[in-house]
């Protein structure tokens, strides 16, 4: 799949792509990110986004004619999806909302930045609105940042493991269980003397016995932590 990212801050996302799991899916050939500087786009002769808003509300706003230009240049080139609006009253974005989209081809997420962007574009060329969590930020950098990765990692073949993937907490409505590493007995630096024990039955070797520790243990989490996801 590909995602466009459209920022004035293309300096911020472009690292963050380039490493780990969003990295590797690249280099794979499983997915491709590109990132456009809104300032390629403007027609202003000092390379300026944004202006004051009509009305007298303070801030500034990102105007319509670089925006337009970006979308419709890459609509030129492609079909997509979704042209999604990073926007803190857009729809919450969850894991759901990352699996439907890893589904797509082709997706444009907008960073807005300062007091947001001009409206019209909302209304006339955005598709979907998503919220990362009901907070502001400064810009949507980060917020496309969170989305690409959430998105990227549940492609097929871009965990080594797909049952990995699967696993974590919110694919099934259940929270991870404890999951532990070597070695199995750990003894802390502020008390040599004790010993910090794996579970006995991750060790046992007895595979149906641990998915159904693992099952009751995710159950009692989820039921202690977020009892909200076994309503239904
Ligand atoms: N004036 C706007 C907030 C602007 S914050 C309002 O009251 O709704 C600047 C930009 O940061 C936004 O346009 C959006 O692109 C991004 N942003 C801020 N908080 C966000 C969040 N919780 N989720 C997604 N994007 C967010």
């Amino acid at each position: 799949m590909r995602i466009d990212i459209i920022t004035v801050l293309p300096e911020m996302i472009e690292p963050f792509i380039q490493e780990s799991i969003l990295g590797r899916a690249q280099k794979k050939g499983l997915a491709e990110i590109h990132v456009h500087n809104l300032r390629d786009y403007t027609t202003d002769k000092h390379r300026r986004v944004d202006d004051y808003p009509f009305g007298g509300a303070a801030g500034m706003l990102i105007q319509c004619q670089p925006l337009d230009a970006c979308i419709t240049a890459l609509k030129a080139e492609r079909h997509y999806d979704e042209i999604i609006f990073t926007a803190p009253d857009g729809e919450k974005f969850d894991q759901p909302m990352a699996n439907e989209l890893s589904l797509q081809e082709n997706i444009i997420i907008i960073c807005g930045h300062y007091k947001g962007i001009d409206y019209r574009i909302r209304e006339h060329l955005i598709t979907r609105e998503v919220s990362i969590g009901d907070y502001v930020l400064t810009g949507g950098e980060l917020a496309a940042a969170v989305m690409a990765d959430s998105i990227v990692r549940v492609i097929p073949g871009v965990i080594g493991d797909v049952e990995s993937a699967l696993s974590d907490s919110f694919q099934d409505n259940l929270l991870e269980p404890p999951v532990y590493t070597r070695p199995a007995a750990y003894h802390p630096i502020s008390n040599p003397n004790e010993t910090w024990a794996v579970p006995d039955i991750l060790l046992s070797g007895h595979e149906a016995k641990i998915k159904e520790w693992e099952y009751e243990k995710a159950l009692e989490r989820t039921k202690a932590l977020r009892p909200d996801l076994l309503k239904d």
